[in-house]
């Protein structure tokens, strides 16, 4: 870790964002050989507005970078089994142990952020905590070709580099000062509630649906359960700004089912933590000396608990084009990043509208699955790739 006095002039990349895409992408890059430096303007290991359920393909990507076996030693709890559970009708999945996988995991972000930094550093990147972007340098073609960073002191610092990396989230300022157009739009946000709660043993993730309503659990770090209840973004005022809890509550009750008795006996852990919704976007992702990857790039909807697998994902793309060093790499990272993710996305979209009944939420489910199923297959193969060249 270094403070904004020991930057270098100049980077072969600048990294805006030290979370799950920032992160990774610095890892890789790192790894490669470039010299990169990551900031945030927040602090290392703090938790951010999110659940961290990953899927296959998100561990997957931990497993081949090798943090994995770090994020069971934070005594992450494996997840063997995912049941969806429609109204009175229960399907249970097992996680099947294959391709280095042998259980998915929901590491906090507390926990599975600081790890991928770690990393990173370990890997040779610069990484800065407590440092904005305060603006970018173009040069006479209009090429972004550097940025204006600052530290706690306020002070701004110059750092030249080839490609900024907006790895900024959801409102990402490297897309708005680059002008990245939204390509595509979703129609439909879902409201998100969630808390930790401790003596809540769940077999797990385990989802719920009822018309109108979801309920997810995710077992995750020091024996806790993360419990969320979703609905419609257009209900979150009615049921949650007056008492979080009691709608909450209420939501839980009416989809929870077996759920809801063992609460009785569990303690809430901390407050609960409400997230009112987002449409989701994809954005135009690279163009001259500029990038962008994880929520800056592409958000969809939490509902399909998929934003962090994505993230480590594009991750991987992004830096093998930022290495490859030409437009035209970039410009196939987020064609490549299109083919992978725009069905996925339509269907998150689908399933945050609400407008499904219980048989139509399962047919949602199955294509997901097929999705998600596709993914892993490129994965590998990208992997089987690396072993060959
Ligand atoms: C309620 C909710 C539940 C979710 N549940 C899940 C789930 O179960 N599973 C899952 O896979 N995904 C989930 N997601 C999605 C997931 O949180 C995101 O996809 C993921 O955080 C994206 O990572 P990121 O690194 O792109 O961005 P972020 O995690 O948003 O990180 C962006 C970083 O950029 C920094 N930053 C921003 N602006 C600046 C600036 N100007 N200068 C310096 N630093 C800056 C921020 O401080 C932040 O640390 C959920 C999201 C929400 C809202």
């Amino acid at each position: 870790m270094i403070t904004p006095n020991d930057f270098q002039r100049r980077y072969d990349a600048v990294i805006i964002g030290a979370r799950a895409a920032g992160a990774s992408t610095a890892l890789l890059l790192a790894r490669q050989g470039l010299r990169v430096l990551t900031v945030d303007r927040g602090r290392y290991g703090t938790d951010t507005l999110s659940t961290h359920a990953l899927m296959r393909g998100g561990v997957l990507q931990l497993a081949r970078w090798g943090v994995l076996p770090r994020v069971r030693d934070a005594g992450t709890p494996p997840v063997r089994r995912a049941t969806f559970i429609y109204g009175d009708e229960s399907i249970s999945v097992p996680v099947k142990p294959k391709d280095g996988v042998d259980a998915l995991y929901a590491p906090r972000r507390t926990v599975l952020d600081r790890l991928i930094v770690d990393a990173a550093v370990e890997a040779g990147a610069d990484v800065a905590y407590g440092t904005r972007l305060v603006e970018l340098q173009q040069d006479a073609d209009g090429r972004v070709c550097g940025v204006t960073l600052a530290g706690d002191d306020g002070r701004p610092r110059r750092v030249a580099t080839d490609t900024v990396i907006g790895a900024d989230g959801l409102r990402s300022a490297v897309a708005r000062l680059v002008n990245a157009e939204i390509t595509h739009t979703g129609r439909w946000a879902a409201a998100n509630v969630f808390g930790y709660w401790s003596g809540l043993p769940v077999d797990g993730y385990r989802w719920y649906y009822e018309p109108g309503m979801s309920v997810g659990t995710i077992p995750t770090n020091d024996g806790l359960t993360c419990v969320f209840a979703s609905v419609p973004a257009s209900r979150f005022a009615e049921l949650f700004r007056e008492d979080i809890h009691s709608g909450y509550d209420m939501v839980l009750r009416a989809t929870g089912h077996d759920l809801v008795s063992g609460m009785a006996e569990a303690a809430l852990i901390g407050s609960l933590h409400g997230f009112p919704g987002q449409i989701g976007f994809v954005r135009r992702s690279a163009g001259p000396g500029w990038a962008l990857v994880g929520d800056a790039a592409y958000f969809k909807d939490p509902i399909t608990a998929h934003g962090i697998t994505d993230a480590l994902i594009d991750a991987e793309g992004l830096a093998n084009a930022v290495a490859a060093g030409t437009a035209q790499a970039l410009t196939e990272y987020e064609e490549r990043r299109n083919e992978r993710a725009l069905a996925l996305f339509e269907i998150t979209d689908r399933i945050a509208s609400f407008e499904w009944t219980l048989d139509d939420a399962r047919a949602l489910h199955k294509q997901l699955a097929e999705e998600m199923a596709r993914e892993v297959k490129t994965l590998n193969r990208m992997a089987l790739e690396e072993t060959t060249v």
